[in-house]
């Protein structure tokens, strides 16, 4: 791609300092609510903004390419400063922590991160439900580290079985196989809730629905079909190429009787189904077509600290700057608390009525997923 053309990537610049937004303190109740009444209850953090892989609607290889400059070593937070700020949310109400990125198996170390989270303890003394997204390829190397560290579950991505739909949509000719046994080794270092996610691309990969329900049904993993959303500004989204999850509960229908169950807690992004047979269960999740953003109760922590109150959000609040100038876990805790209290994000319910960026054709300029984590 020529220079002048590559679409702008990150860091997007934050003007707004969080220091301003500590006017008075706020102590922490685990009871934190934004602007629409939300609580604060999951938070994900990216802990690399590099990947192996080149999934086209994520770091498409002509944006992300060998001159692409991924932050330096000392941006990015310690584990020391993850484990402090993941404290600091979990004491205002955070029960879930994912890790993610980029691809969080080629962070370093991980399984130390993840012993240090498994300590934490929600306001009521219960351990967090402490989980994972993964591309899967490191996998089978890391899952007894992990699962010894004290990860709970894992969520692996594979969008198909077909090896070569599959190697051209990681785009660095990654084989299926070694996904799969990545799985298996998880399921065998004793992880459970194993999830697998797919994202749906028409004309790509739609074809695949239907093998990769046959080939996890009744396994116990549970499979999970993702509408290929407009994040991020690099990918070239079309609505055309969204398979709305509708599409894709029609077509399984068609294969085996499908039953809607009701959604275990607030703010779940999947919509789950049962297999009549009792061949388990799998889910949708339908970010374009069936916003839920009534009910996120999601925070992303960037690579380098900087809290992200929405997946679709262009600026982030700065909490490295805090910790590194020396503030004190009450000054941070208030910082946290006056950013959710000031959250109104609902970028997918509002996605229609935004006004397009000329240069996108989606609303707005926005951060990329690989940077503040899926
Ligand atoms: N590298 C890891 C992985 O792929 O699982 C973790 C990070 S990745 C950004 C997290 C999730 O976001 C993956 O399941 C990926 O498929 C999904 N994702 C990335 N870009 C997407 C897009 N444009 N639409 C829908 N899902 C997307
Ligand atoms: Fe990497 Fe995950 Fe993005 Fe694919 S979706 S490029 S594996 S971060
Ligand atoms: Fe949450 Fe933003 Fe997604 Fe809505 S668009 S569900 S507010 S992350």
């Amino acid at each position: 791609m020529n220079a002048s053309k590559r679409p702008v990537v990150i860091p997007l610049i934050d003007h707004r300092s969080t220091t301003r937004l500590a006017r008075h303190s706020i102590t922490p109740t685990g009871l934190l609510t934004d602007q629409l009444a939300r609580p604060l209850r999951d938070l994900r953090i990216s802990v690399t903004d590099r990947c192996n892989f080149r999934c086209s609607y994520c770091m498409p290889k002509e944006v992300f390419d060998k001159d692409h400059q991924y932050l330096p070593h000392n941006s990015l937070l310690s584990f020391e400063e993850i484990t402090r700020l993941a404290r600091l949310f979990v004491a205002h109400g955070v029960r879930k922590i994912r890790l993610t990125g980029g691809e969080p198996l080629l962070r370093k170390n991980i399984e130390v991160l993840i012993a240090q989270l498994a300590k934490l303890r929600t306001a009521d003394g219960q351990p967090l439900d402490l989980t994972l997204t993964t591309n899967g390829s490191l996998l089978a190397r890391k899952a007894q580290a992990l699962k010894d560290a004290g990860l709970n579950r894992v969520t692996v991505s594979l969008d198909g079985l077909d090896d070569v739909v599959f190697r051209s949509m990681n785009d660095v000719d990654f084989p299926v196989a070694e996904v799969l046994a990545g799985i298996d080794a998880a399921k065998a270092a004793g992880l459970t809730d194993i999830k697998v996610n797919m994202v749906v691309k028409r004309g790509t990969n739609e074809h695949e629905i239907i093998p990769m329900a046959r080939h996890f049904k009744g396994t116990g993993v549970s499979l999970r079909f993702i509408e290929y959303m407009d994040v991020g500004a690099t990918n070239g989204w079309r609505m055309d190429e969204v398979m709305p999850s509708a599409e894709v509960i029609q077509r399984l229908q068609t294969a085996w009787p499908l039953r809607a169950l009701e959604a275990v807690s607030p703010g779940e992004t999947a919509q789950r189904w049962a297999y009549q047979d009792g061949g388990g269960e799998v889910g949708v999740i339908s970010s374009v077509t069936q916003a839920f953003c009534h009910d996120c109760n999601r925070a992303r922590l960037s690579t380098e600290g900087k809290i992200y109150l929405c997946l679709f959000a262009h600026t982030g609040h700065d909490l490295r700057g805090l910790l590194r100038e020396g503030a004190d876990d009450a000054s941070i805790s208030s910082a946290i608390g006056h950013i959710w209290q000031g959250r109104t994000d609902q970028y997918s319910q509002l996605r229609a009525s935004l006004p397009a960026d000329a240069s996108t054709g989606t609303p707005t300029r926005r951060v990329e997923m690989s940077y503040i984590g899926g």
